[in-house]
């Protein structure tokens, strides 16, 4: 560089007009360009887009294949869930039978709505030969083998605690959640 162009005020002045000459370039150029008439043509080009879209012509076939799909995943969506979480038998399904309350149980288990499992069929059966006992007595006070000639006395609320010890033994001693 040449001395004189070392000099700050020729550099300061210099500086000064280059740049105002840039800035009344750029100035003239922008209102050069006719804004109003590029912003109508992109307004146009948006609304003439979205107008095109919405007049886009559907067949109807297109329509229900789409909502065949949907079903169809849908469908398939369940069944692998479902399955995931119902297909694994719960452990507890094997203890079907106990000793409590000076009898001999038997029950079965119910599959409710919800995937869950209830206790049904609850009996009590003989100690000796495993025949469902049968209620009797007077006053339905008595449970008798008809095999074994045996009976019983009997009471109906054991029926329930047995059941209750028999949840109970489920909660302790098999897995949590079934
Ligand atoms: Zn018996």
């Amino acid at each position: 560089m040449k001395k004189w162009a070392k000099n700050p005020w020729v550099l300061g002045i210099g500086t000064t007009v280059i740049g105002g000459v840039l800035l009344s370039l750029l100035l003239d150029w922008i209102q050069g360009i006719d804004w109003l008439s590029t912003f109508k043509n992109v307004m146009r080009f948006i609304f003439n887009g979205v107008v095109s879209f919405l007049n886009f012509e559907i067949k109807v076939w297109w329509l229900l294949i789409a909502i065949a799909i949907i079903v169809v995943g849908l469908f398939v969506v369940a069944k692998i869930s479902g399955s995931q979480s119902n297909n694994i038998p719960p452990t507890f399904l094997q203890y079907t039978k106990d000793y409590m309350l000076g009898y001999s149980w038997e029950w079965t288990y119910s599959k409710m709505y919800d995937g869950k499992y209830t206790i049904s069929n609850l009996h009590p059966v003989c100690t000796k030969c495993g025949m469902r006992l049968k209620q009797g007595g007077l006053y339905g006070t008595e449970m008798e083998c008809l095999r074994c000639n045996t009976t019983q006395n009997w009471e109906d609320s054991v029926e329930y605690d047995a059941q209750l010890l028999i949840e109970d033994n489920i909660r302790k001693n098999y897995s949590q959640n079934q």
